[in-house]
């Protein structure tokens, strides 16, 4: 069977749990037997983001790795440190969202793309935040950006109304997690009056979002954001991310 590693954790002495997500089972656990004696074969192929072939035993409690193969390792990735932690906060947020074996071909793919571009290309920021919003995709999370939730105002108008409008003071579209996604300046100033919250957006951060969702690795690297663009973006899928999860998030631009 083929899996990405997501991690590993020491059990007993020499042995570890490490949590692999499979293609065809999806995220699985099992028991690295003597992992951490200096003789074991298997040590360095557990790492975190490395791709392995492994076959496994049925155990009492849990299964447990009788064979591993590297498939990947990805030494471009761990030759450079921002490589590397980007790589790591990938697999940690599928590990951090992913439930046991709740298969997703489309989850082991999209992470497997997204280790393989890293490892062809240089880091740059914005993959993350790409990466996340494709997950969350695929969790079932897809914001709505094309039109207004709550009056269905399209995009359009919502970006003819903000061009219209010199004063932009109090009058912004914005993201409003709890109705799905993009509300006009309208319905905006209404939910905030009844204590809703809603993150101000502008439409250039909604067709930046579009672009991350739909992009592939190559066009999302290769699209030029100014730096304060760029965390404002990531400031707004990392709130919307965090709407969405039960567990609190490691901040993967951090
Ligand atoms: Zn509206």
């Amino acid at each position: 069977m083929q899996g990405i590693v997501l991690s590993r954790r020491d059990f007993k002495e020499v042995d570890q749990v490490v949590t692999i997500y499979t293609k065809e089972k999806g995220k699985r656990e099992l028991l690295a037997r003597g992992v951490k004696k200096i003789v074991s074969k298997n040590a360095a192929h557990l790492e975190p983001f490395s791709i392995i072939h492994f076959e496994t035993a049925a155990g009492k409690a849990i299964d447990y790795l009788t064979s591993v193969q590297p498939i990947s390792t990805f030494v471009n990735i761990r030759s450079q440190a921002n490589s590397t932690i980007a790589a790591s906060r990938a697999v940690h947020l599928v590990n951090t969202l992913v439930q046991v074996e709740e298969p997703d071909t489309r989850i082991f793919d999209l992470l497997r793309s997204c280790l393989r571009y890293l490892n062809e290309t240089s880091f740059q920021k914005v993959l993350l935040d790409g990466f996340a919003l494709k997950f969350f995709d695929l969790l079932g999370f897809t914001p709505v950006l094309n039109y207004c939730v709550v009056c269905d105002k399209s995009a359009h108008d919502i970006l003819a109304a903000d061009l219209a409008q010199p004063e932009k003071e109090n009058f912004q579209p914005g993201l409003y997690f709890m109705g799905g996604g993009l509300v006009c300046q309208d319905c905006r100033k209404k939910k905030v009056a009844t204590g809703e919250s809603i993150v101000v957006c502008d439409l250039k951060e909604v067709s930046n979002m579009e672009l991350l969702l739909h992009g592939t690795w190559h066009v999302i690297a290769s699209h030029t954001m100014e730096a304060r663009e760029q965390a404002k973006l990531h400031h707004l899928i990392f709130e919307f991310a965090q709407y969405h999860s039960e567990k609190k998030l490691i901040n993967w631009a951090a």
